[in-house]
């Protein structure tokens, strides 16, 4: 499939049937495989034969859409995941554990952040988050002799910030260590991190990939270029045998391309069991079908609503990479040629009180914790996520009072357009 373009991947990636076969992606709706012969599962038992046996360590359905999200990013294996969250659990705990240390970006998804600082800090990993924007150096002091690996966003959710995934690969490889990047909100149509660099990709499958707030989701891709076996006292678990799996040393028996994938399955998947149903798997498929005819209209109605939303005088200020003004507009611009994201934020004038009447007058977009689906939606985080905190602790955290989240949907920009304008008309101002 790698031959052709995004959209025809998009499309027919990962499933060619056969003559007579289904159209679409079947649903292998089985916890467990049937064999005629005890010699026959000990097989797959031992890795040794391709095949299914039971669902938490692979199931058909959800194979076929990992193997078309591998093809949209480049890589050379992929897994599917229950949620965004188990997939960076997964990336980030297949080669880093108990006494390792992980410097990760500090603009990600708050849960992300908590995943690493809070809940991978209790089971004895540490962390060091560095501001994306730091220089070479102080980005390279953030590394110690512990550091497995790198984390990053390509465009961070909330914030928005566009990662230099070129500076964080090179810090990285420069100290043996792979770079790991979450492409949820890019998605594969926009950026392909593995092709700046970046060693795995993490997707929470559940935003723009399903696309309708329909399952929740995630994925792993390899980029299956990290070698591992060159830096093989830093990452055991990859380099030297798994005695919990008959003793296969992963990078050895899979190589490169496979090791990765191979010990998030027979190891992580066995363990823990986050997987995906087949059920969402056919939903992301299906969702997956017209991502790249679905992102280029998001970005196309967040920028037309981003530029609008600049000249309002009631907006205080957009972020939005795709403004010229924007302090990410040239990185942007190399990473993210053809577009960024639907997720647009902005600031009401007149603060706290003035966004809360914005968002109450909106007609088209409604209030939900969610974002990058077909309709548009937005969130006060002010009042919502971050309501706990006082003006002073969300402006330390970097989210004023006044900021509105507005992730841009499908619906027709004039119409949406349209709906900003009378709920800012809404707002007295001061
Ligand atoms: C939503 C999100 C996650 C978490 O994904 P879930 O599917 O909700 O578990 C991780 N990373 C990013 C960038 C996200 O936006």
């Amino acid at each position: 499939m790698n031959q052709y373009q995004i959209g025809t991947r998009c499309v027919q990636g990962g499933y060619r049937p056969g003559n007579g076969e289904p159209r679409q992606v079947p649903i292998v709706q089985s916890t467990t495989f049937k064999y005629d012969t005890n010699e026959d599962m000990g097989r797959l038992f031992d890795l040794e034969a391709e095949g299914y046996f039971y669902s938490r360590l692979q199931n058909p359905t959800c194979d076929t859409v990992a193997k078309k999200i591998c093809e949209l990013e480049g890589g050379s294996a992929a897994i599917l995941t229950g949620s965004g969250q188990s997939a960076n659990f997964f990336a980030v705990f297949n080669i880093a554990g108990c006494g390792d240390h992980v410097v990760a970006s500090s603009s990600i998804y708050g849960g992300t952040y908590n995943l690493l600082s809070v809940t991978m800090r209790r089971m004895g990993l540490e962390v060091t988050f560095v501001d994306p924007d730091c220089t070479e150096e102080e980005l390279n002091a953030a590394f110690r002799p512990g550091t497995k690996a790198v984390f990053g966003e390509t465009i961070a959710n909330p914030a928005l910030t566009v990662l230099d995934i070129e500076k964080f690969a090179r810090a990285a490889h420069g100290h043996g260590v792979p770079l790991i990047v979450d492409n949820t909100f890019a998605t594969p149509v926009n950026c392909q991190p593995l092709s700046w660099g970046a060693d795995i990709v993490t997707h929470s499958t559940t935003k723009y990939m399903d696309g309708h707030a329909s399952a929740l989701g995630g994925c792993i891709v390899d980029g299956g270029r990290f070698d591992w076996m060159a830096h093989r006292e830093k990452f055991p678990g990859l380099c030297e045998p798994d005695e919990s799996y008959h003793g296969v040393t992963y990078a050895e028996r899979f190589g490169m391309g496979g090791a990765f994938i191979y010990k998030a399955t027979a190891q992580l998947m066995r363990d823990l069991g986050p997987v995906q149903s087949p059920q969402s798997a056919y939903l992301l498929n299906v969702g997956l079908e017209s991502l790249h005819v679905r992102v280029q209209r998001h970005c196309e109605n967040a920028q037309a609503i981003a530029e609008h939303l600049s000249r309002h005088e009631k907006v205080a200020w957009v972020s939005y990479c795709g403004l010229p003004g924007d302090k990410y507009h040239a990185l942007a611009q190399k990473y993210l040629p053809h577009g960024s994201c639907g997720v647009v934020s902005f600031g009401v004038r007149g603060g706290r009180q003035a966004a809360e009447t914005f968002m109450a007058h909106l007609n088209i977009a409604s209030i939900v914790t969610h974002v990058a689906d077909a309709r548009t939606c937005c969130l006060h985080p002010a009042s919502t996520t971050h309501r706990q905190m006082s003006d002073a602790e969300l402006l330390a955290a970097g989210v004023s009072p006044d900021l509105v989240r507005l992730s841009v949907g499908l619906e027709s920009c004039a119409d949406l357009i349209a709906d900003i304008d009378q709920a800012l008309d809404a707002v007295l101002c001061s």
